[in-house]
């Protein structure tokens, strides 16, 4: 079934960024292959945030532009595979993301699901792994920071948080990161709207804390980033607490 090249799976924004952040959107992108036949979705549900993270790719290339960071950015959407997630986790090719079905997801088979696995989340995973270590190679010990959005209503219910930080068990970052956070006015929460008791720092487990790279997961209510200037001035300010953050961790890790 679905033979790909890499690059149509993965992108890599500003490959020779100089700075030791290495961003990431696992959820960048809504494309379906054409050949997995739409998965059987109709069109809201395909444009809809159970497929992608609207607005969170263009707020993490304002980040790599600020930074001049390496930016590791899916082409394919989380219901065709969520990069976020192992191959053994069944909402990696989920027949089910909140109240959209995905019938051509219903029935995969474990052939099914290796192929999908090789041809979307390995080259993903390579990616990734590679530009970690060609930003090590370049002499500074690099930092890991994951971007997504996720939406104001879940199930029926608002969200008040608008911002999430969120760690797995490595927390300095996100510790000094929530600390830059207390001036502002936005809704910023530790862990919120997700945490990983429901196995979203995969990422960050697989290619921050095996390394021992500081590393954050950031979430961003998507109906404050409709626009493009919502989603520069996002990632602005996303980049100001990232920075003073970093800096705050550094001067801690010295003697
Ligand atoms: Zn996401």
């Amino acid at each position: 079934m679905t033979a790909s090249n890499t690059e149509d799976v993965v992108e890599v924004l500003n490959p020779a960024g100089a700075s030791p952040v290495v961003l990431v959107c696992e959820h960048a992108s809504s494309f379906i292959p054409p050949e997995l036949q739409d998965l059987g979705l109709n069109r809201n549900d395909r444009l809809s945030h159970a497929a992608w993270d609207p607005g969170a790719l263009a707020v993490a290339q304002q980040m790599a532009k600020r930074l001049d960071a390496k930016l590791v950015a899916s082409r394919i959407s989380r219901l065709v595979y969520d990069c976020n997630r192992p191959p053994d986790a069944p909402d990696a090719m989920p027949a089910r993301s909140e109240l959209v079905v995905v019938p051509g997801n219903a029935e995969l088979d474990e052939t099914a699901r290796q192929s999908r696995t090789m041809a979307y989340y390995h080259p993903f995973r390579e990616t990734l792994a590679r530009t970690l270590s060609v930003t090590a190679a370049q002499g500074a010990t690099p930092v890991l920071v994951t971007v997504h959005s996720f939406t104001p209503v879940y199930h029926g219910s608002p969200r008040a948080v608008e911002i999430g930080i969120l760690h797995d068990s490595d927390t300095r970052l996100a510790d000094a990161m929530l600390e830059a956070a207390q001036a502002s006015e936005l809704n910023v929460q530790r862990n919120e709207p997700y945490g990983p008791e429901h196995g979203v720092t995969h990422t960050l487990k697989q290619h921050g804390l095996s390394n021992g790279y500081a590393n954050v997961m950031l979430e961003i209510r998507n109906d404050l980033i409709g626009t493009e200037i919502q989603q520069r001035k996002m990632g602005d300010t996303l980049c100001d607490w990232l920075l003073t953050a970093l800096k705050r961790i550094e001067q801690e890790g010295q003697p």
